[in-house]
């Protein structure tokens, strides 16, 4: 009888492994559809002057549906897509997308001046990424100042010096370049120095309880006071409270990004966004304020 229990256990157990392997794998398989089917799109995130309160670009993020699986987080599939090579023509999509889409709304009449685009490693590995941006700027006629990359600290310090030659590759085609998600990775100051970037992105997790939390308040500020001597711009994500705002504001961190302010909303809302942080930007005339 033990015997039988152990082999029940067993193969339970084995079958809870499939399980998550198979769920896996479909999330997989169906990720090699979701172009194809149209089942992915991008959401836009304001990002604001944090003294004038006026938005200076939106983040591109990307979002999929799948019919049966429902929506699936970014967490989840853009690891997946990594891991597959998916991510080249998923990221690539999402580049001419982006791209697309400001030129847009530029075309239409509004004063947006910048799209941000999230950058896998693999991507800004391959030998012809530099290409491959040039040919999507001119393609949708989009002034290349206008165009943000977002890399993260561990993609450039992974390979540092041919880092720097991409990068300087990049820069040459007159596109912005940012380091998201900085404080989480290792960077070494003395790279960093000779990264030709524009953009130091603090980590949400630093923003976190910042007005209370004194390690990540010392964090930002450094983070702050680094970036002005080295005349980069910063911006801090993840801002969800006023408390939060007030303080990054008093700590002179030039822009802001976070739910406080809107949340990544789709194509179609983004308009009715700016119009409302306008309006309360202009009704209040105190800098960036978000709905409160
Ligand atoms: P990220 O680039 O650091 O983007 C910021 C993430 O924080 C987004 O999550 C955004 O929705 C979320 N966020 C914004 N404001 C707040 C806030 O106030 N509080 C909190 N708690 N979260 C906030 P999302 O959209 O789930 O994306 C997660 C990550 O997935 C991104 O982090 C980025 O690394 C990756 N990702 C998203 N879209 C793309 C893409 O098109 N290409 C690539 N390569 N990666 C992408
Ligand atoms: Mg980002
Ligand atoms: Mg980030
Ligand atoms: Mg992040």
């Amino acid at each position: 009888h033990a015997k039988r229990a152990g082999k029940n256990t067993f193969k339970f157990f084995d079958a809870s492994l499939n399980k998550s392997a198979l769920t896996r794998l479909r999330t997989e398989n169906a990720l090699r559809h979701a172009l194809e089917n149209e089942e992915l799109r991008l959401h836009f995130q304001p990002q604001l002057d944090t003294r004038t309160g006026r938005m200076q670009g939106l983040e591109a993020l990307l979002r999929w549906r799948h019919p049966e699986l429902g929506e699936i987080s970014p967490a989840v599939f853009i690891p997946i897509a990594e891991e597959t090579g998916l991510i080249l023509p998923i990221g690539e999509w999402v580049m001419r997308t982006a791209c697309q889409q400001l030129r847009a709304w530029q075309a239409s009449g509004s004063a947006i001046q910048r799209v941000a685009v999230n950058v896998s490693a693999c991507q800004f590995k391959n030998r012809d990424f530099t290409n491959l941006v040039a040919r999507i700027l001119a393609e949708s006629g989009l002034d290349p100042a206008c165009l943000e990359l977002e890399l993260t600290e561990s993609i450039l310090m992974d390979h540092a010096d041919e880092s720097i030659g991409m990068l300087h590759q990049l820069k040459a085609l007159g596109v912005q370049l940012a380091i998201d998600d900085f404080g989480t990775g290792y960077s070494s100051l003395s790279y960093l120095k000779r990264f030709p970037i524009d953009r130091l992105k603090i980590d949400k997790s630093f923003i976190y309880n910042i007005e209370n939390d004194r390690d990540n308040a010392a964090i930002a500020q450094a983070v702050i006071a680094m970036a002005e001597t080295m005349a980069l711009h910063v911006t801090a994500e993840g801002v969800e409270t006023r408390e939060q705002l007030q303080f990054l504001s008093a700590s002179c961190c030039g822009e802001v990004q976070g739910f406080f302010f809107s949340k990544p909303v789709p194509v179609d809302e983004v308009p009715e966004t700016i119009r409302r942080l306008a309006e309360h930007h202009n009704g209040t005339d105190s800098g960036a304020s978000g709905e409160g």
